[in-house]
């Protein structure tokens, strides 16, 4: 019989959290939703914990207080005073690190080692927007002709909070997508009604309580679980948000597009992709085998930056392959809570079979399988790390955002830049992308043809909390991370003064 985290054990915080009523956050208080929902630990398929989710009714008092903050405390407080709230904020969750990181484990099925990078990412992106706040400057400029011909005048521009903010997460990277949300949009004044996915609501659940301890004032963050099609659909047409940040499928994007239509909200979006791997002739193979192999297989491929689509030179692909086999065939797959780990499961059942299903159509499509495509006949949503190769740029393996892992390899003949770039850019995506090679000024040189939000050289996915994040093409619409994360939150306002 399969045992609860598969005989791993919790701490004694994250044991105590686990059997506590988890209620919705509206209006600094922990409230009851309209009905119960239930997530398990996909590892074993196990429930873990029964939640509360929200409705129209607790969107729409979400909202309410959202807006009682905004025009109360919130914006208008000194901006040393909500440095410091942020940063008591990042010291609350260093403390309780272990809590947050057991929890995305346990709800998501990431291994530990990512897990506990993600936490710490997480400490360091509220501590760098908590130092941001005092850094969102105006500008001043010369004053338009037509007064200063009159008189001596005066411009300059103010940055001021959107307003009350919609942000509707994934189920990934729990923890991570809504802080890289949360940080900037308070950093900049705004307040938040957040729902999170409700395959995984606990480590946000948990992250309520710590924003009152903070001294966030009541209705500044308000957390409210709830399905797509009701809350979040809900949060995203509502006539009183004012700007809407989601992350998740390209489809969900348009549905999202489309409720946002009413009041002509902001929009902020993050969406798929289907990542470019190219690897020259010259690449190091010692760093190129791990790199590329954890391109695709990084959180069993559960990541919008996932490098699925390896372009693979003619002279370097069997040793490549080789290697990469090697390195998936070493894996070891189990809980997340083992330290060994690193493959986890993937998040349901109903995403373990459309994986599957993948993997069975690129077979019928005659891509070559190298290793894995199998299910593990275990408890649990296991999908072996899998790799095909001579597949062809018109099969499903090689166009669709498959989330899970699943490498599709293609020969490639040429060093050609512009056949190269003509090859990485074949897809309605451009969120991520590497170039493997020795040869530094060929990698500049491809890197700029490449449409694609982030380029990596010799790494791939090098997200990290200043460096700008988004897409080009059906990837998304904006930046998250750094500066231009917090742009994201801020208004413009000119003013013009006739002296
Ligand atoms: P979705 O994009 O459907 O879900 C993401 C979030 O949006 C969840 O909180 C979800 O709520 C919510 N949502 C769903 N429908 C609506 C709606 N009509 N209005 C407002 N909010 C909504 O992703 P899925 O979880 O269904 O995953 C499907 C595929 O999406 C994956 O296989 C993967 O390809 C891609 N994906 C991409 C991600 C990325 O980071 N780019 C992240 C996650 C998924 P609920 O949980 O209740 O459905």
């Amino acid at each position: 019989m399969t045992q609860p985290f598969d005989g791993h054990a919790l701490s004694p915080e994250t044991t105590a959290f686990l059997a506590r009523d988890m209620r919705l956050l509206i209006d600094g208080e922990r409230v009851e939703g309209c009905a119960f929902h239930e997530t398990r630990d996909p590892a074993t398929g196990l429930v873990i914990a029964r939640f509360h989710i929200g409705g129209k009714a607790q969107i729409d008092s979400a909202v309410a207080a959202a807006r009682r903050a905004f025009e109360g405390p919130w914006s208008r407080m000194a901006a040393a005073e909500r440095t410091a709230i942020l940063q008591r904020l990042a010291r609350i969750m260093e403390a309780n690190a272990t809590l947050l990181t057991e929890l995305d484990i346990i709800d998501n099925g990431m291994p530990r080692f990512i897990a506990g990078l993600t936490t710490a990412n997480c400490v360091e992106m509220v501590d760098y927007y908590a130092g941001a706040i005092l850094r969102i400057e105006g500008t001043t400029t010369t004053p338009p002709r037509h007064v200063s011909a009159e008189a001596d005048a005066l411009t300059y521009t103010l940055r001021e909070p959107v307003g009350v903010v919609g942000q509707i997460v994934p189920w990934n990277v729990p923890l991570s997508t809504a802080i890289l949300k949360l940080a900037p949009a308070l950093a900049a004044g705004c307040t938040v009604v957040i729902k999170p996915s409700e395959e995984t609501p606990l480590s946000l659940l948990a992250l309520a309580d710590m924003f009152s301890e903070a001294g966030f004032p009541a209705g500044v963050v308000n957390i409210v679980n709830g399905f797509g099609a009701d809350a979040g659909q809900t949060l995203a047409e509502h006539p009183d948000v004012d700007k809407i940040s989601f992350t998740g499928s390209t489809a969900t994007g348009r549905r999202i597009v489309t409720a946002a239509l009413g009041n002509l909200k902001k929009v902020s979006l993050e969406l798929g992709g289907k990542s470019p791997v190219i690897v020259m002739p010259d690449a190091d193979l010692a760093l190129a085998v791990p790199g590329v192999a954890m391109a695709t297989f990084f959180l069993q491929g559960q990541n919008c930056m996932a490098g699925t689509r390896i372009f693979a030179h003619e002279a370097i692909h069997d040793a490549l392959m080789e290697g990469l086999t090697q390195f998936a065939a070493g894996m070891t797959m189990g809980h997340g809570l083992n330290p060994a780990t690193m493959q986890g499961p993937l998040i349901s059942e109903a995403h373990c079979a459309k994986v599957m299903g993948h993997i069975e159509a690129a077979k019928a499509a005659g891509a070559r399988l190298v290793t894995g495509g199998e299910k593990l006949a275990r408890a649990g949503n296991f999908v072996q790390p899998t790799i095909f190769t001579d597949c062809a740029p018109d099969m499903a393996i090689m166009r669709e955002e498959i989330f899970g892992p699943v490498m599709a390899v293609q020969k490639v003949s040429t060093t050609d830049i512009d056949e190269l770039a003509r090859l990485a850019n074949d897809t309605p995506y451009g969120l991520s992308g590497s170039v493997w090679t020795r040869d530094m000024a060929f990698a500049h040189r491809l890197v700029k043809r490449v449409r694609s939000g982030q380029v990596s050289i010799n790494c791939h996915g090098a997200v990290g909390t200043n460096i700008p994040f988004g897409g080009y093409g059906q990837s998304g619409w904006g930046r998250e991370f750094g500066q231009e994360g917090l742009d994201a939150y801020l208004e413009t306002k000119a003013v013009t003064a006739r002296l």
